[in-house]
């Protein structure tokens, strides 16, 4: 969940705004907290967005409902937006288009942009002109030898702002842990092209719909070997849709067939493109897997290609699904056993190298990726002799003047849970930790005259099993009832609390149990 902020005098510009997903109790997504730059309202100028990506853009509708400023973005990137920001009803948003090569003064600073190679079109690193220098940031990248069409790196520019003097490097630290070159576009595509030929059989091609170039690869590929392609799921339909709208994907209507179509077709004369790489519960994929989908089936002697990587913490996830296509007799090729079928968005070691030595900054500061990936980052610029050098967190004030680089403060930073759009509030998120790990109980109380009239009513769930559970809830009830009895209680409240800590008392200490507690008193007088 990309989000940093660039404060100059009185201009600030928030840089990305994006959200990472989530399963944790049963949020969807996670968005940074806001409030700082709420706090900056008057002083906020624009969002700038490099790339389209969900970790880059996916928290703009959230910060739009709080602040209004233009938004700033690549073609692609901007599609997208405009996607989401419907999906929200979020309308009079200026947004405004702005491609590789293309140059804003906002405020004191001046942005440029500048084409990279990603994982996505339309990629973009800015160069930021401020009063004390030029601040490079890279966005999201990686430098490929042999580009595929639409990929572009405005390497003459760079080098020609180097040459000029960079004040400050911000760089995607994301691949410092893999020595070398990461592989290229083309060799993902040349590999999958040679995978689907081998299949006898329906071939599913899993990867991430929100790279063109691989769609683009995989409906070239099919028409090319005289298969026709049905789009798996919403995501894949919508990035087809908004690639062939800015004309990355040349047209497609011929070889398209609906999911009821494809049984009637010769098995070898399909191809299904799917998301859901990640073993996302709802997608397509997984259910394919499940042979859950209400309009489509895959049979054993089928393959499944996921040309695609698993995001760390989804593993078990998309390893079920792999497990339930092979225990159904379909053959799976992953890049765990077959690197060659997928080429990650992140440069490696030797193209952040290149980043450095094109721009020979008088700063560097690693960014995106975890902690461990930007310490690494920063140990390869030490090693190219960049002398100023930082590791920021989340929340670092980062001062950088002509001369120095230095954290000066820290601001709050939080994470905001969002599930149908609409934040989780950290008394619900705690609520559904304690409920989720440890159960609930509930205890009932009928006061009169603020005295406790009879014996409290108690309801447990997912503390006690069946066996104990009526018995154990009559003593809780029975030890509540013994330290409430004879009490005056002024207000509900107060007999809330006192019953809450005795049944709190009760659980720990006779059997090691801390669920969420909820007391209530009924409405009688
Ligand atoms: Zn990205
Ligand atoms: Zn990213």
């Amino acid at each position: 969940m990309n989000c940093a902020a660039m404060v100059c005098g009185d201009t600030t510009i928030a840089i990305d705004c994006g959200i990472a997903f989530t399963d944790e109790h049963g949020a969807e997504l996670v968005h940074p907290d806001f409030s700082w730059l709420q706090a900056q309202k008057e002083n906020l100028r624009a969002i700038v967005i490099t790339h389209g990506h969900e970790d880059h853009i996916g928290a703009l509708p959230y910060l739009l409902k709080e602040v209004r400023v233009p938004v700033y973005a690549p073609p692609y990137a901007a599609a997208l937006i405009e996607d989401r920001l419907a999906e929200h009803r979020l309308k009079g948003v200026d947004l405004r288009v702005s491609p590789a090569g293309s140059r804003e003064q906002i405020g004191s600073i001046s942005v440029e942009r500048f084409a990279v190679h990603h994982s996505i079109a339309d990629a973009t690193g800015l160069i930021l002109d401020t009063p004390v220098g030029t601040v490079v940031h890279t966005g999201d990248f990686k430098i490929e030898s042999n580009p595929c069409e639409g990929q572009r790196f405005d390497r003459a520019r760079l080098e020609e702002v180097g040459s000029q003097g960079v004040r400050l490097l911000l760089s995607d630290s994301t691949g410092a842990e893999v020595e070398g070159h990461s592989r290229i576009e083309r060799d993902a595509e040349a590999a999958l092209e040679e995978w689907i030929a081998r299949s006898p059989n329906r071939v599913v091609v899993a990867t991430f719909s929100s790279n063109a170039f691989r769609l683009r690869a995989a409906l070239r590929i099919a028409r090319g070997q005289g298969r026709k392609v049905c789009l798996l799921g919403m995501s894949v339909n919508k990035h087809t849709e908004t690639a062939r709208a800015l004309g990355l994907i040349p047209p497609i209507d011929s070889l398209l067939i609906p999911p009821e179509e494809v049984s009637a077709l010769p098995r070898n004369k399909v191809l299904l493109l799917a998301a859901g790489t990640q073993g996302e519960r709802a997608s397509g994929l997984t259910r394919l897997a499940r042979d859950e989908h209400s309009r489509l089936q895959v049979e054993a002697g089928d393959t499944v290609i996921f040309s695609s990587r698993i995001i760390p913490g989804n593993e078990l996830g998309v390893l079920d699904v792999i497990n339930r296509f092979e225990l159904r007799g379909l053959e799976v090729i992953t890049r765990d056993a077959h690197p060659e079928v997928h080429a990650s968005g992140h440069g490696s070691r030797e193209e952040q190298r290149t980043m450095i030595q094109i721009l020979r900054p008088d700063a560097f500061v690693p960014v995106h990726g975890t902690h461990h990936h930007q310490r690494r980052h920063l140990e390869l610029a030490v090693e190219e002799g960049i002398r100023q050098t930082q590791l920021v967190e989340n929340g670092s004030v980062l001062e950088l003047t002509r001369d120095a680089l230095r954290i000066v403060d820290t601001v709050p930073v939080g994470r905001v849970y969002i599930e149908g759009m609409q934040p989780l509030t950290d008394e619900v998120m705690k609520e559904r930790r304690a409920m989720g790990s440890d159960g609930l109980a509930t205890v009932l109380l009928s006061l009169r005259y603020g005295r406790l009239r009879n014996l409290p009513r108690v309801v447990s769930r997912g503390v006690f099993g069946a066996a104990n559970r009526a018995r154990i809830e009559r003593k809780l009830a029975e030890h509540v009832h013994d330290r409430l009895k004879g009490r005056h209680f002024t207000s509900d409240d107060a007999a809330k609390e006192a019953a809450i800590e005795a049944a709190r008392r009760f659980l720990v200490h006779n059997h090691r149990k801390r669920p969420l507690i909820v007391a209530d008193v009924n409405g009688e007088p």
